[in-house]
């Protein structure tokens, strides 16, 4: 495939990709853009100049403040939307080409959260995470815990703190332990973290009572985004007996602007690592469901360099998207479209992929030192994360641009 838009090689945003997002010019209107190369193309525009005249859906859903409701449509409609954009962006005649004006360059316009979040659920898919936890904080030599390798654990997070990359997360304020022989103390977090995630939006709501099967999850998922789950570790440790981790991760979770769609991720599927002891029938599966997506983190202290301190990747992922979903509606609990399903922090097995600082310093024990100087135990105040993510094979490219956060000090 060929576009006569002029894309640079290492451009996240190839031809081949496409994904959505919602943005706003000078005038504050928000609309749907598709992002190419360095610039959006302002769909509601290109829908003026009759690109979609063989789709039948309203244009409303362009000038919109979410996906959601173009989502809604369903794949039979946004799958079409997006091979006509690619169409139009290799036909040397395109009406596009004639309209230059309805393409934006990406540093001109603002990005905003791609999708009304109804719900948000986190797994803990990794086994590596999960492992490094175990056994940092129970046994080592039984780190997993029983229900681990039988279903895809996960919890209900909040979707009301969900902001979008570019914005900023306070330090949160809670309760901690400083001696445990004696009551908590209330004060800001000192252990403040990041966890290198990706999502997956819903695109196909459900009806209570309904399940979704391992073989048509993919009906379900419109695309992925980065994600960046904030999280307080000292106020987590105290809090997370017995129901789990509430104040120490409702603080803030950070979110890409781009939803990739499935579609331009097909090329990536992967195998996944061997499952065993095998899965009950629900959450078995045939084919690759795994995903080669590259992934990285850095810290950029204020007016200084990015430091690399993780490079993980997706495809370490011990639960599948597809098993993740048939675990989450088994029970006949419904979907909505924009839900946003999240997989668990995504570390490897090298101590250089772990997604987060507690096991990068592996609970503050082992400082991760920074190329202009200086050491990181957990994120300090003004401290930039960000988090990258990309497919590559052969000369095609599709990645997820970033998502990006600095850590403010405590209100
Ligand atoms: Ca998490």
């Amino acid at each position: 495939m060929q576009s006569w838009i002029k894309i640079d090689q290492h451009s996240d945003f190839s031809i081949y990709n496409l994904p959505f997002g919602v943005f706003s010019e000078s005038d504050h209107i928000k609309r749907i853009g598709v992002a190419i190369g360095d610039q959006v193309l302002d769909l509601y525009a290109a829908f003026e100049l009759g690109i979609f005249k063989d789709v039948d859906f309203d244009v409303k859903v362009l000038e919109s403040d979410s996906l959601n409701d173009f989502i809604a449509l369903g794949k039979s409609t946004t799958v079409k939307v997006r091979e006509l954009i690619q169409a139009e962006l290799c036909t040397a005649n395109s009406v596009l080409k004639s309209h230059p004006s309805v393409f934006i360059k990406q540093s001109s316009v603002q990005m905003h959260l791609p999708v009304k979040v109804g719900d948000y659920t986190d797994f803990y898919s990794s086994i590596e995470h999960a492992t490094n936890i175990g056994t940092m904080f129970r046994d080592p030599d039984n780190a997993l815990l029983p229900n681990w390798k039988h279903l895809p654990v996960g919890y209900h997070g909040r979707a009301s703190s969900i902001i979008v990359s570019g914005e900023n997360v306070y330090r949160p304020k809670g309760q901690v332990v400083l001696d445990p022989n004696a009551p908590p103390s209330f004060q800001a977090s000192t252990r403040v973290d990041f966890e290198l995630e990706m999502g997956f939006i819903i695109g196909k709501s459900t009806k209570l009572g309904d399940s979704v099967s391992t073989e048509t999850a993919e009906e379900y998922i419109f695309g992925k985004i980065l994600f960046n789950d904030w999280s307080a570790r000292d106020i987590q440790k105290w809090e997370y007996v017995p129901l789990g981790p509430f104040l120490a991760k409702s603080f803030a979770s950070s979110m890409s602007p781009w939803v990739v769609t499935l579609e331009a991720l097909e090329p990536f599927k992967i195998s996944g690592p061997t499952q065993q002891p095998a899965v009950l029938p629900y959450l078995s599966f045939e084919g690759s469901k795994n995903y080669d997506i590259q992934l990285e983190v850095s810290i950029q202290p204020k007016n200084c360099q990015e430091t690399v301190v993780s490079q993980s990747n997706f495809k370490y992922m011990y639960w599948n998207m597809n098993q993740q979903l048939a675990h989450h509606t088994v029970n006949g609990c419904n979907l909505n479209v924009g839900d946003l399903m999240a997989s668990g922090t995504i570390s490897g097995k090298r101590s250089d992929s772990y997604g987060s600082m507690l096991e990068l310093s592996w609970a503050g024990s082992k400082p991760v030192e920074l190329t202009e100087g200086g050491t990181r135990k957990f994120i300090e105040d003004n401290d930039t994360v960000i988090m990258r993510g990309h497919c590559q094979k052969g000369a095609i490219r599709v990645g997820f641009g970033a998502v990006k956060s600095t850590l403010l000090k405590a209100k």
